[in-house]
């Protein structure tokens, strides 16, 4: 029992980018059959031309995973090109800012259907065939903010917060037919998406040092430092593993009261 994938076809959503692409190419270098399904077709065809390139076995999928024909039209196309799916992992995500009062409803349903909504489609498309297959494995790209929660990201948090509900609800239906699903929860990963997210602020340096500081560790992630974990929890040696929220955070959610306290050394005094 171990992490080769050989003979499993894995989904990755927004696999042509960030944790994404990591993901891509960690399944594929361990045996699997990879779909990379994502909206932005350049990267994606990318992502997918990279691994066969060096011999591995990949294909890139287009869809809006926020609509429901899309992706059980792509499900159907993965089973028909790759024979099947036994792993999904439930990753595509954006990141957008507001508070409860200053969203409007149409940025509410943005961050809703693209970060919870696609991984409810996706899975909702992708078990039957992996039923059809004895079983399989789902990893969702939850957050810290699936536990806590960040200032001004109100609809952010609360799609991060569904996703781990998502994990939940999938793992004790599906448990007694051979599928798992968990939920991994990344601190500040340094990827597309956060340089995008510090390039909204007058100076995005300062917006990445602080990401590094926070983390007990003293850095930002690297998306393989996701993608290994979400392989581990895909594979057999995590067998008994289901439900889980699994933080990859680097320590960001161990300390009371938050990093700044702990800095200034005089955090109990604060308290
Ligand atoms: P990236 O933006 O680098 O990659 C996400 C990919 O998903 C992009 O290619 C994106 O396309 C695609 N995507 C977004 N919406 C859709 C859609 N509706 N249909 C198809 N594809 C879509 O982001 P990350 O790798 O940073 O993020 C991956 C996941 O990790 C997200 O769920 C994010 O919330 C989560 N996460 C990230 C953290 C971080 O610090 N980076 C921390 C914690 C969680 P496009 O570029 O067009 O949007």
């Amino acid at each position: 029992m171990d992490m080769d994938f050989s003979g499993k076809v894995a989904v990755i959503t927004g696999g042509a980018s960030g944790i994404g692409e990591a993901c891509a190419r960690e399944f594929a270098a361990r045996g699997a059959g990879v779909a990379v399904v994502d909206r932005d077709v350049v990267k994606g065809e990318r992502t997918a031309a990279a691994l066969t390139s060096q011999g591995m076995t990949a294909a890139y999928f287009s869809a809006d995973l926020t609509s429901a024909a899309q992706v059980e039209r792509v499900i159907a196309d993965v089973v028909s090109t790759l024979g099947g799916v036994d792993i999904l992992v439930n990753n595509a995500g954006i990141q957008r800012y507001g508070t409860v009062t200053s969203l409007s409803e149409q940025e509410w349903d943005e961050v809703i259907d693209t970060n919870l909504k696609s991984a409810f489609l996706a899975s909702k498309y992708a078990i039957p065939a992996m039923l059809r297959r004895g079983g399989g494995a789902i990893v969702i790209t939850g957050s810290t903010q699936s536990v806590a929660a960040l200032r001004n990201s109100a609809h952010y948090v609360v799609s991060k917060h569904g996703l781990l509900g998502l994990a939940r609800a999938i793992a004790v239906d599906f448990g007694k037919q051979n599928i798992r699903a968990n939920c991994v929860l990344p601190g500040a990963i340094d990827t597309p998406l956060l340089r995008w997210a510090a390039s909204l602020d007058p100076q995005p340096d300062r917006v990445v040092e602080a990401c590094d500081r926070m983390h007990i560790r003293g850095r930002m992630g690297q998306p393989e430092e996701v993608a290994r974990v979400i392989a581990f929890l895909a594979s057999d040696l995590a067998s008994f593993i289901t439900g889980a929220a699994i933080p990859v955070d680097g320590g960001l959610l161990v300390p009371a009261g938050g990093m700044a306290f702990q800095e200034s050394g005089t955090g109990a005094a604060k308290v």
